[in-house]
């Protein structure tokens, strides 16, 4: 056509294609997961307009996914009645990417993952092209009065031409594949379902396939769509007959093929039913089509809550932390859908969680909110801080679960039954780390975090923190694990800060602590202090840190008056360094970088080096110091 236009792709897009076009994986049938997953996203988004304007659906009222093959022409289309896009959105959303999505895709990629991975970095489109040499998309939006068709064969270019057949669609996207000879076997209308049935279990549209049927002739009046029969009429003859209808065709020889739309999905919402008559691979299932994750999740926590607002709710533990965890903690939002009466309403949204909980992927559906409500009046809503609260509290009850079963876990395990598989597999789950252990290595920087900043729950993030200590032999323990170690006389909770466990242990101050079998927390993670420092306390005991100095340790009545009198002894020697130092301090290098000395004493904390710089109880850390100069904190 003349208003045919071309187009270069970003050049990551270039990269991200020729890796997909080339790939040699087996597990191609993802495309079709991405592909239904934007068709779900693009009714989502329609339906979610039509409750702010009733006028908003036209004529193209059924929100639904219809999946066809043509055999002849060897290629498959998603059809969705969805949002559509205008020229300038199929310009942007399928010719550029997030640069980050990509290059930490073929990082993964390079890194031994799998084509699996591409929904999770915000490139899922592209999975099309694992199976098609040419990929066409038509869409029809209603802020564009013109539909468009954009086509690639993935050869760096695409082409934007408005739809010669005028607007066929109403609303809505038409993506259509031309599929790769080693993908022809998507043609197979029992393949074609299958792939279509396992992706869509839990779409809240219906999905319907394309399926040949056998009919009466004479119910064939009530079919209306009748041109297509005809066309597929005869060849479509040949190859259906079965036992069961030869013996219909005896008694009536007058049959025909039709095509029908059958749907592969049931929408009943998950978390509208009962636990009970949910299983383990729902869950996992229905995790992985919300959280675009390939992983099951590590756990899941179901319930309804009752009493002044009532909602229903799937909230998921993953098992691995999304690649921009961190890099992204400040913007990142809640990633948990918030429906309202089985519409979405917010797919991301800052109210539902707090930022250091924003891994928690799930769902929401709540009948107290309104459906029409603004993202804004949603920011106010006192509804919304009832759920909130609730939610925090739901999956800090998980949390605390999860860490509970492993810390109890080694002793239910030892009389078992006497059948040997069963021992088998018990003493493999032993040698396995335990689920909160395997969590806490994911996630501890969040959890650190939330300690630091979440007043009202810092005490129940308390029990869920794991640390390195002198004793823990190169595994994290928890607090309570600390304080039922703790020797009778101490009050405290000793801790110390570093770059790195090794450089801690060489450290002069703890040489009095490991003399005294003393206990103490060893933290190389610049957000362990932080968060031990707002806690304060823990059960009572305070925590301190040997590197700041006045660190009582607890003491006999002969070591006190002892001590006492080796401190008069060097007194003489003690004031002469303390004049030495202050006057160093007060030129050159020192006095620059505002080096003070406050005091000189004999202490009772080295047994082997022969000296120690510490700082004063009130000061920061040495390592807070490092810390805070790298403005990481
Ligand atoms: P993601 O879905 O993670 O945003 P994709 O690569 O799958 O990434 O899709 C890119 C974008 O293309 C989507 O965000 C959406 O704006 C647009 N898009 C893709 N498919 C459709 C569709 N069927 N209807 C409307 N928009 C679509
Ligand atoms: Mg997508």
């Amino acid at each position: 056509a003349e208003s045919s236009e071309k187009h270069e792709f970003q050049a990551e897009v270039n990269r991200l294609m020729d890796i997909i076009i080339n790939s040699l994986y087996t597990d191609k049938q993802v495309f079709l997961r991405e592909l239904i997953s934007n068709a779900a996203d693009a009714l989502e988004k329609a339906r979610f307009h039509s409750v702010q304007d009733e006028t908003f659906l036209g004529d193209t009222k059924d929100l639904e996914v219809k999946i066809e093959h043509d055999a002849d022409a060897k290629t498959i289309s998603i059809i969705d009645t969805g949002i559509g896009m205008s020229k300038a959105d199929l310009i942007n959303n399928l010719g550029t990417v997030a640069k980050s999505g990509t290059t930490n895709f073929l990082e993964a990629m390079a890194e031994g993952g799998d084509a699996n991975l591409i929904g999770q970095f915000g490139v899922g489109f592209y999975s099309a092209f694992l199976v098609a040499d040419k990929v066409s998309v038509t869409s029809k939006c209603n802020d564009d009065p013109v539909q468009h068709v954009w086509e690639s064969s993935a050869d760096a270019s695409f082409t934007v031409v408005d739809d010669p057949r005028g607007n066929t669609l109403g609303r809505g996207t038409r993506v259509t594949l031309h599929l790769k000879e080693d993908a022809h076997d998507y043609l197979s209308e029992d393949k074609l379902k299958e792939s279509a049935k396992k992706y869509s279990q839990f779409i809240q549209f219906p999905i319907y396939v394309k399926v040949k049927k056998e009919v009466d002739v004479e119910a064939e009046e009530d079919d209306d769509d009748d041109k297509e029969d005809e066309d597929e009429e005869q060849k479509d003859d040949v190859e259906t007959k079965d036992e069961e209808e030869k013996d219909e065709e005896d008694k009536k020889p007058k049959k025909k093929t039709v095509f029908e739309w059958e749907q592969v999905n049931t929408q009943k919402a998950i978390w509208l039913r009962a636990k009970e008559d949910v299983t383990e691979e729902e869950y996992n299932e229905f995790y992985k089509s919300i959280s675009k994750d390939y992983l099951d999740p590590l756990a899941y926590t179901h319930f309804n809550a009752e009493g002044e607002i009532e909602f229903k709710s799937i909230l998921f533990l993953p098992k691995k932390a999304p690649f921009d965890m961190m890099d992204n903690y400040w913007t990142k939002k809640s990633e948990v859908k918030l429906f309202v009466r089985r519409v979405l309403v917010a797919e991301k949204f800052d109210e539902l969680l707090p930022r250091y909980l924003n891994f928690v992927r799930g769902v929401v559906d709540s009948d107290d909110l309104p459906l029409n409500v603004s993202r804004e009046q949603l920011q106010q809503n006192k509804i919304m801080k009832v759920i909130s609260k609730k939610l925090v509290r739901k999956v800090l009850e998980l949390m605390k679960k999860l860490a509970k079963d492993e810390e109890s876990g080694g002793d239910d395990e030892e009389e078992e039954s006497e059948e040997k598989e069963e021992k088998e597999e018990k003493k493999e789950k032993k040698d396995e780390e335990g689920l909160w252990t395997k969590f806490w290595k994911e996630f501890n920087k969040n959890l650190k975090m939330g300690c630091y900043e979440d007043d009202s729950n810092r005490s129940k993030l308390s029990k869920l923190l794991r640390f390195y200590t002198t004793k823990s032999e190169g595994k994290e323990v928890s607090l309570d694990k600390y304080l039922d170690r703790m020797q009778e006389s101490q009050e405290s909770i000793y801790y110390m800060s570093g770059d790195s466990i090794e450089t801690m242990k060489k450290a002069p101050s703890l040489q009095i602590f490991l003399k005294k079998d003393l206990e103490v927390l060893m933290l190389p993670d610049h957000l362990d202090e932080p968060c031990l420092q707002k806690l304060a306390d823990y059960e009572g005991k305070k925590f301190v840190s040997i590197q700041k100095a006045d660190v009582k340790l607890d003491e006999t009545e002969e070591e006190k008056k002892k001590f006492t009198k080796i401190k008069d002894m060097y007194k003489p020697l003690t004031d002469w360094w303390k004049k030495k130092l202050t006057d160093l301090t007060e030129s050159g290098a020192m006095k620059e970088a505002g080096v003070k000395v406050e005091k000189v004493e004999v202490s009772k904390r080295l047994t082997e080096s022969p000296v120690v710089v510490v700082t004063s109880q009130f000061g920061y850390s040495a390592q807070q110091e490092k810390v805070m100069k790298s403005q990481a904190f």
